[in-house]
């Protein structure tokens, strides 16, 4: 285990860690009474949804992936080219440190559950609009509400920015502790891997956050 931890922090290109202060700060979440309250039911919807333009112009909805029991949740923005394709959330090259730095905590993507905030590609990857996060989020609450996970990831700045209803910088959300909706859910944020890949200098800081992250799940479980 020792050795394959290695292996990914070598993947991840890190060799360091640092730790970081705790702060809590509080953000809410209601669910839309429209949204199915089970699992079959949310997927059908999301698979059908029409709701915004982006139906129009994506190949398959991603819904998201992993284990319905999970105690760790992490959420991206939205699928990019290969999720659309494949119709699963982070299967590309971003996916793929995703996945290395799950297992930097002795994780596997299958212990995990991923999503992101909005299920259908925007076209050319544009940051999700303000409509279209209104319209999808509902689906993600209710994903969370059903996983109760122990722990809330939030991947990037568009998804910590939305988790936590603010316009604050990535600089100041990371390395603090801050709670999520009616459970009061811990929520992280973490630097998006699309970024750690136009910036490997920063996945030592993103090393940091995961084990933040073990940390948090070590204190809650
Ligand atoms: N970026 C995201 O935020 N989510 C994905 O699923 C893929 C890339």
């Amino acid at each position: 285990m020792i050795n394959n931890k290695k292996a990914y922090l070598k993947e991840m290109g890190i060799d360091l860690w640092q730790s970081k202060s705790k702060t809590t700060v509080a953000a809410t979440a209601n669910i839309d009474s429209q949204v199915a309250a089970n699992w079959p039911e949310l997927e059908k919807q999301v698979a059908t949804c029409t709701l915004c333009a982006l139906h129009r112009t994506r190949t398959k909805p991603v819904f998201g992936v992993g284990s319905k029991n999970a105690k760790v949740m992490f959420v991206g923005e939205a699928p990019g080219a290969n999720e659309d394709l494949q119709g699963e959330p982070f299967v590309g090259r971003a996916g793929m440190l995703l996945n290395s730095m799950v297992q930097s905590i002795e994780l596997k993507r299958c212990d995990v559950y991923i999503a992101n905030i909005l299920k259908c590609r925007p076209p050319n990857n544009r940051d999700p609009e303000p409509q279209e996060v209104k319209l999808c989020t509902p689906y993600l609450q209710q994903q969370i509400a059903l996983i109760q996970p122990k722990v809330l990831v939030a991947v990037g700045r568009i998804a910590a920015q939305f988790l936590l209803d603010t316009t604050e910088s990535m600089s100041h959300l990371r390395g603090r502790t801050y709670q999520y909706g009616p459970q009061n859910t811990p929520l992280l944020v973490t630097y998006h891997p699309a970024y750690l890949l136009r910036s490997p200098s920063e996945k030592r800081k993103a090393y940091a956050d995961f084990l933040l992250i073990k940390k948090m799940i070590a204190e809650v479980v």
